[in-house]
């Protein structure tokens, strides 16, 4: 791997972190108490082009490879994790099924509008009896006319209250399910029959909103099969594909919350030796703050070389599943870790440690757990042929 970021790129890298560092950094508190993103920060989000990270620029978005998306989170989210959750969800598993998978005229309709953030993009897969086992899903959509009738209930869908576009994944052939029967659709916020819950309360990510989604009969036109009727059937694959990158998004979000900790980690350790403490008092600090510097050191290089093989075109379904392990599960160490060096001043909110601590547990659980990854990596060494079981991969 040999990246050298653009000038371009490096200019639009320090706006990111001035924004973080002034803007983003002010408000996290209030966020916090509130369980909500002013709308006022969400429009500077749309003025600094993030809700178009990854979208190309021939549909409005910055067009950023992979590998330059992966640092952009890694700068997002030295701050409270919903900001991220609120633009990447939109222009991450939100809308890349239509990019990857969309006709051109779903193309041209939806990402301009995702790209600019005028319109938010949801994922609606996770049901109550579908978590990891994704192919288990029970939503149906039966043809009716020119109308998918859909009936069913989605669950933890994040940005459900600001989404105008949800990109639906439901059983259109029972007899084939995961194994061609499945659909992706575009299901618009107004189309009738469909219905959002009140949001879930959550120990982390408070300013990022989950809800449960109910479909009753709720009417999508026929073109909104994702990548029309030759689609049908392939939406599995669909949303597969879309978790494939969100998992490095989700590694990149892990380290970039497990770097602002070590440093925070670093100033306090600064204080108390400005304090009075000796370098030989503080040893035992001294070696966990050596092992959170090589360890986020060996999270970054795997991230940026799963990035880099995937914008050279290559499939990284192997190295993605590792990388969203190492670093999630990395990020939750850390943060443990942090919780300890700063005592009883880790437990208050306005020092952050409590704060990241609750919300990169998170991390380990969505976008496929960290179980569900380490099965995807098992059964990639051992190159079984079948699998019985179709899991969140
Ligand atoms: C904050 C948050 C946001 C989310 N946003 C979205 C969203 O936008 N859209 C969406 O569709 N979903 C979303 N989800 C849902 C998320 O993807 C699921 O929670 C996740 O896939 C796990 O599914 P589950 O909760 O049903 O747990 P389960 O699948 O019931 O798993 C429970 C436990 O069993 C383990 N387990 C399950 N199967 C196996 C197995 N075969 N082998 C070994 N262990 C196993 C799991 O690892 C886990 O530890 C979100 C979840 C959270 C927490």
């Amino acid at each position: 791997m040999n990246f050298i970021p653009s000038e371009a790129f490096n200019s639009f890298r320090a706006k990111i972190r001035h924004f973080v560092e002034h803007e983003l950094e002010s408000v996290s508190l209030k966020v916090e108490m509130e369980s909500k993103i002013p709308e006022e920060i969400v429009e500077q989000m749309r003025r600094l082009g993030l809700f178009g990270l990854p979208i190309p620029k021939e549909y409005g978005g910055l067009g950023l490879t992979t590998l330059e998306e992966v640092i952009a989170y890694e700068e997002i989210t030295r701050t409270n994790a919903c900001f991220r959750s609120r633009i990447g969800t939109s222009n991450g598993i939100g809308s890349m099924g239509i990019l990857y998978d969309g006709t051109e005229a779903q193309k041209q309709k939806y990402l301009p509008r995702i790209a600019k953030g005028e319109w938010t993009a949801a994922f609606a897969l996770t049901e109550p009896d579908a978590g990891s086992d994704a192919a288990n899903i029970r939503t149906s959509a039966v043809l009716d006319g020119d109308f998918w009738i859909l009936n069913g209930t989605k669950q933890f869908i994040t940005n459900a209250d600001s989404a105008h576009v949800f990109t639906t994944i439901a059983v259109t052939d029972e007899s084939k399910r995961a194994r061609g029967g499945v659909t992706a659709f575009v299901v618009e916020k107004g189309f009738p029959g469909l219905f959002v819950g009140p949001a879930d309360i959550k120990m982390g990510l408070k300013g990022s909103h989950t809800h449960e989604l109910v479909f009753s009969n709720c009417r999508a036109p026929r073109e909104n099969v994702i990548g029309g009727q030759a689609m049908v059937g392939k939406g599995f694959s669909t949303a597969m594909r879309v978790l494939d990158k969100g998992r490095l998004s989700m590694g990149a979000c892990a380290l970039g919350a497990s770097q602002k900790v070590m440093e925070l980690c670093i100033e306090r350790i600064h204080q108390r030796m400005d304090q009075g403490e000796t370098a030989d008092s503080l040893q035992a600090v001294h070696f966990e703050l050596a092992d959170m510097a090589i360890e986020i050191h060996a999270a970054r290089q795997m991230l940026y070389h799963a990035a880099d093989k995937r914008d050279q075109g290559q499939n990284v379904t192997h190295e993605a599943s590792m990388v969203k392990v190492f670093c999630t599960e990395m990020a939750s160490r850390i943060a443990g870790n942090a919780m300890e060096f700063f005592g009883g001043d880790g437990i208050l909110t306005n020092n952050r440690i409590e704060m990241f601590l609750r919300d990169v547990r998170l991390y380990r659980i969505y976008e496929g757990t960290s179980e569900i990854q380490r099965l995807i990596i098992s059964r990639n060494l051992l190159g079984r042929k079948e699998k019985k079981n179709v899991v969140k991969s």
